[in-house]
């Protein structure tokens, strides 16, 4: 009992529930976490300081200072320093717990790459901020059969369920199909309360321990409030009809439905992914851009700025325009500066 009470792990595993049984599977179990924004930062860090053995981070973009009031993990140097949000997670991640492996993913998950990002986790969770890729990884996960946990967070309002597969509901049970752009409302125009993501973050690392763990998941859809103090719990059926678990349509994964040069959120951005992966020299960009108007590469990705626009640019060839919500103007700038 003397070192199980000086363990790392001590107080989860005086946790009947868990045990040293669970703590065994929990440190055993390989999580991906797919987005590193409010969310995702409470998640990984939840997980990775209950030991999952394995953490794997991903997330497309870099840290800003609008970020700082939510995303728990980073701070003022990482938005100074415009760190991608997988490795600056990675390093908080290490710091807090180098006991276990953590593996940084500077990728937007595509059609062509989340099977192979996920392939070997026991559990994938969303972290992401928007329903095409929700239904991706859903798609990804039924047809891997790894369980997942969906979470969808607004103003303070959020969302719950853990999909496993084949046995629950899944996400497309619940959303047939993709709303039209612009039907929903979203943190842009409603803004979000750090308290909402916290809690729905912490409550679905419940759910994943549960999972790891070997209990069977909470049935349901989870609605919570944090400002009424209002919680509610639905339940869901399995739909027959269902496209992707009754009927084995991967729709968002086989690409059809899914299309990859997107307006980001509320921040007057677009991303651009080229159709094949690149292999940039973005140094060398650096120097020739400079020409142009202001370059900057920090080691990770290359800033460059012209008149009000902004293009991010990772290695791979993957870009944010910043300054624009115009697509074809985006394609544009990145045609223009970059290359086609
Ligand atoms: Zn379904």
């Amino acid at each position: 009992m003397g070192d199980l009470l000086d363990s790392r792990y001590a107080k989860q595993i005086l946790f009947r529930p868990v045990g040293e049984k669970g703590q065994a599977k929990i440190s055993g179990s390989e999580v991906t976490i797919i987005g590193l924004g409010a969310l995702g930062t409470v998640s990984c860090s939840h997980l990775c300081r209950a030991g999952v053995g394995r953490l794997k981070l991903v997330d497309r973009d870099f840290v800003e200072k609008n970020n700082l009031q939510r995303q728990l993990l980073f701070d003022e140097y990482d938005a100074e320093q415009r760190l991608p949000k997988a490795m600056a997670a990675a390093k908080k991640l290490i710091a807090a717990n180098s006991e276990i492996t953590i593996e940084p993913l500077i990728a937007d998950v595509s059609p062509g790459n989340i099977e192979t990002i996920i392939k070997d986790s026991d559990l994938v969770i969303d972290g992401t901020d928007n329903l095409e890729t929700r239904f991706l990884i859903n798609d990804a996960c039924l047809k891997n059969n790894i369980p997942w946990i969906y979470t969808a967070v607004l103003g303070s309002v959020g969302m719950l369920m853990v999909i496993v597969p084949h046995q629950t509901s899944c996400l497309r049970c619940y959303f047939d199909q993709l709303p039209p752009v612009g039907a929903l409302p979203n943190c842009d125009t409603e803004g979000v309360l750090s308290m909402t993501t916290g809690t729905i973050a912490s409550l679905q690392c419940a759910e994943a321990l549960r999972l790891l763990t070997g209990f069977e998941p909470t049935p349901g859809l989870l609605y919570l409030d944090v400002w009424q103090r209002q919680f509610d719990n639905f339940d869901l059926e399995r739909r027959q009809d269902c496209p992707a678990c009754g009927e084995g349509r991967y729709e968002f994964l086989d690409g059809s439905a899914f299309s990859w040069t997107n307006v980001l959120c509320g921040r007057n951005a677009v991303q651009i992914m080229p159709s094949s992966e690149q292999n940039i020299d973005l140094k060398q960009l650096e120097t020739n851009l400079k020409q142009a108007g202001h370059a900057s590469f920090n080691g990770f990705l290359l800033s460059f700025k012209t008149g009000q626009h902004e293009i991010v640019l990772f290695p791979n060839g993957r870009a944010i325009i910043r300054g624009t919500s115009d697509e074809a103007e985006a394609r544009n700038l990145y045609a223009r500066f970059i290359g086609t």
